[in-house]
């Protein structure tokens, strides 16, 4: 197969079928410039992608100094080859004459150009006055989940043993702190149980609130192509969008918001009630399931069925395609995560595979996923709540070892409490004891609930706002400092996958102006505060990425998470590989918990769990009560209604998301033409059922308001759900009249104007999909559809004109021997 593709019009592109147990065909996506062809490339620089959870391998075209374009790295284990819309799309951000090339500092309340020594001066002196003053808890640390390895464990290191702080959290809390903590609950330990190719290997794929096919798209390629070969797995998809995968499912059930326990709790009762369990798995490896058969002796479908709003049939269906499943594969996302009940519910989907033995095994696992690149990373290194390695906080011996390897005094480790989790870190700065917040490569403004609240927090006169970043974006406009950062495909580092894959990311082409690798800007910062260890050396001995890499080897030695088999050389070969990668397994793990449970020992877990209702903390004499030898955790939850439920002023539910062309803010899709063109504007997703009472049609410029606030965008009359509203969360303001936020004629536009402030109690995860709305008419549609994407889960019920790429967008895909992909080549 040699083609060319329209990927917008196609984000999935051709198809490779393959049969059950067989190994994924590889097809290498290319996508150059028009004005290039692959003869005039003059190099080809290894790395990953940074802009979803899939880690996709590829290989960045580089000529004149400049990217000119990607290519799938056809050997990798994670993409074989393929890249999604925006990979192939999105690296023409970097070029963009936008980017931030000088650092800022605020100057009679106006941002002015400055240079670094004046902008870390200014930031040192606010950090030593501040501690001086008010004391490390003054001072809080707000992360991203695209930075690399290296950087994340900078940053702890001075943040936790430097600062001595325990305000430090990344936005992967908004993503995916409960599959870290939902992994925790159930094992003892972060890390995916699975492998991205159990999808090879399953003969049923459950999909709860995850619309993989556009958030993980080369994922859903994978499940395409066995969909298309002999032995197909049979998919079921809980989702209230019709989305692709939900119009690929045996059997799709569309819940009310909010319900997913209740759901959860009918497909236990039902696997448990056919006699579908394995025992001698239970026996072996669990502990707990007395209690679980307690709670869900009760949960009949039907009883579900009146919480849901799903029928009971449909139920039974899905519960008798999971309980028979010979190797069941489950992936979960932000349906469940962002949702009412999310750590709960997502434990529920591990307890069915522990209940069904499905785990350690080809095609038997769970991947509760990532949304981010790098979230994997921000946990593993202690910048999202936890400390490094997996180590427990309330465990004195983990916090001594960890001392240990930073050469400081377990006092030096704040520990008397868990890290400070984001939203906290928010409060905290509202009510005036955090007063410096350094944001790095993240855009609060637009991404956490109810942003009026959060744009009075970024604009207080007596925060101090450190914002690195690539562009001006709205919380950077906010700043009282703008440092430019260099990204992606600029600078070297390491990023791990959902499923445990390292890969290496070489720097390609130099950043524009000024800019810095965030790791540099992190020790320079090291070096300005001067911070020792407890024998007066420097706390921070490394100088560039390597030696980061090195020196986090020498942490994450012994956990879960080791990875001193792994160098950049080794990096620096055909394919990404697993975590953990020592001495034992030196090619790395494909399966966790082949042979048992392996982390939750008391000694060894990285938490001692949480009660899944009220989110307090077990100490460890429960949990060696509860797992004194370590095995797997099979925790009940019972199902209470959301917080927010409809009400005569606002009747529906109000859900948000994300498509397939962007990623996180458009801070950088937004400025990848394909891209944009694709999906320029925010829209509004109704059924027809409740458009039609309504008296709207696809099209009409309508209001989404919630007691918070109100957006604007254009109708879209789709499939979804009666009573439910979507509206995709990407859309802010920077390329507005008014860039920092709404105002004058610019309307709200950002999903999160309307979202509730209110959180996970156990994951601490915000709750994006679960406000009660009002819908109105704003103003009858001119006749063009909505901007709202016609391929994907926003395709439109009526006829609407196809989203297409046109000839910008076309990408060659081949199956020809692969390219030599070992390292840098030219
Ligand atoms: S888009 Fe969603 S899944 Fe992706 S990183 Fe953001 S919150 Fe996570």
């Amino acid at each position: 197969m040699d083609a060319s593709v329209d990927r917008i019009a196609n984000p999935w592109g051709g198809r490779t079928p393959y049969p059950r147990g067989a190994p994924w065909p590889y097809r290498v996506d290319t996508y150059l410039s028009e004005q290039n062809d692959p003869a005039d490339v003059e190099r080809w620089v290894q790395t990953a992608s940074i802009l979803h959870s899939d880690g996709d391998a590829m290989d960045v075209a580089v000529r004149d100094g400049r990217m000119v374009g990607v290519r799938g790295r056809a050997q990798d284990r994670v993409n074989r080859g393929r890249l999604g819309p925006k990979d192939l799309f999105a690296w023409q951000a970097n070029g963009s004459g936008d980017r931030l090339a000088r650092p800022m500092i605020r100057h009679d309340g106006q941002l002015v150009e400055s240079d670094w020594t004046t902008a870390m001066e200014r930031i040192v002196s606010r950090t030593k006055g501040l501690l001086e003053q008010q004391g490390a808890g003054s001072i809080g640390f707000y992360t991203s989940g695209q930075l690399f390895l290296e950087e994340y464990y900078t940053l702890t290191v001075l943040a936790r043993a430097g600062i001595g702080t325990n305000h430090l959290d990344g936005n992967t809390r908004l993503c995916t702190a409960t599959a870290a903590e939902a992994l925790k609950e159930s094992f003892g330990c972060d890390g995916q149980p699975g492998s991205y190719d159990d999808i090879d290997h399953a003969d049923t794929i459950a999909l709860f609130g995850h619309n993989i096919a556009e958030t993980q798209p080369v994922q859903w390629m994978r499940i395409l192509d066995r969909l298309e070969g002999h032995t197909s797995p049979r998919l079921v998809c809980v989702d209230p969008r019709p989305t692709p995968v939900a119009r690929h499912s045996t059997v799709h059930l569309a819940p009310r918001i909010g319900t997913n326990v209740a759901l959860l709790n009918a497909l236990l009762h039902e696997v448990i009630r056919t006699g579908r369990v394995d025992h001698d798995y239970l026996a072996a490896h669990t502990v707990g399931f007395e209690g679980l058969q307690e709670r869900v002796k009760d949960c009949t479908p039907a009883w579900a069925a009146g919480i849901c709003d799903v029928p009971a049939a449909r139920i039974i269906e899905a519960a008798e395609i999971i309980g028979v499943a010979d190797r069941l594969l489950s992936t979960v996302l932000q349906g469940i995560y962002q949702s009412h009940q999310a750590t709960a519910a997502a434990v529920q989907v591990n307890n069915l595979h522990l209940i069904r033995g499905m785990i350690g095994r080809p095609g038997a696992g769970v991947l509760q996923m990532n949304g981010q690149p790098s979230a994997q990373n921000t946990r593993e290194c202690g910048a999202n709540g936890d400390l490094p390695g997996f180590r427990n906080w309330a465990n004195d011996q983990h916090v001594t070892d960890l001392a240990g390897v930073w050469n400081v005094s377990a006092d030096a480790i704040p520990h008397y409490a868990p890290p400070t989790h984001a939203m906290q870190m928010f409060r905290y700065a509202e009510q005036g004891s955090i007063r410096m917040l350094w944001i790095s490569g993240t855009n609060p403004a637009v991404s956490l609930p109810e942003l009026a609240r959060i744009r009075s927090i970024l604009a207080q006169d007596r925060l101090f706002l450190v914002v690195q970043d690539l562009f001006l974006t709205e919380t950077a406009q906010l700043a009282d400092v703008v440092l430019p950062a260099a990204t992606w495909g600029e600078k070297t580092g390491t990023l791990t996958n959902a499923d445990r894959t390292v890969h290496l990311s070489e720097k390609a082409v130099e950043p524009p102006g000024e800019a810095k690798p965030d790791l540099d800007i992190f020790l320079d910062y090291a070096r300005g505060m001067d911070f020792r260890d407890k024998d007066g050396e420097p706390l921070i001995g490394w100088h560039d990425a390597e030696g980061a890499f090195e020196a986090w080897k020498r942490c994450s030695a012994g956990r879960p998470c080791d990875y001193t088999g792994l160098s950049y050389d080794i990096l620096r070969g055909e394919s990404g590989i697993q975590w953990p990668c020592n001495a034992q397994a030196p090619n790395g793990t494909e399966r966790l918990y082949t042979q048992g449970i392996s982390w939750a020992h008391p000694d060894t877990c990285e938490s001692y769990g949480k009660d899944l209702v009220t989110g307090a903390s077990d100490g460890v004499v429960d949990y060696q009560s509860l797992n004194p030898d370590g095995k797997a955790m099979i925790k009940p939850a019972e199902y209470l209604p959301p917080h927010e439920e409809p009400s005569e002023n606002y009747p529906f539910q109000l859900t948000t998301g994300r498509t397939i062309y962007h990623f996180h803010t458009r801070t950088k899709t937004a400025r990848a033409p394909q891209l944009n063109a694709a999906a320029p504007e925010v829209w509004v997703e109704a059924s027809a059922t409740d458009a039609a009472a309504l008296g709207l049609g696809e099209g009409d410029l309508v209001e989404v308001r919630t007691h918070r606030g109100s957006l604007r965008g254009h109708l879209r009359v789709t499939d979804i759900r009666q009573g439910l509203l979507f509206v995709p969360f990407h859309y802010g303001y920077w390329d507005t009249d008014t860039p920092a936020g709404p105002g004058g004629q610019t309307p709200g536009r950002a999903a999160n104007e309307t979202t509730v402030t209110d959180w996970d109690p156990v994951s601490k995860q915000p709750l994006f999909k679960t406000a009660a709305a009002a819908l109105t008419l704003v103003q009858r549609g001119a006749g063009p559809p909505a901007p709202a994407p016609t391929t994907t889960a926003s395709a439109p019920l009526g006829h609407v004109g196809a989203t297409e790429g046109g000839p910008t967008a076309r990408v060659r895909q081949s199956s020809n021997p692969p390219n030599s992909t070992r390292g840098e080549t030219t």
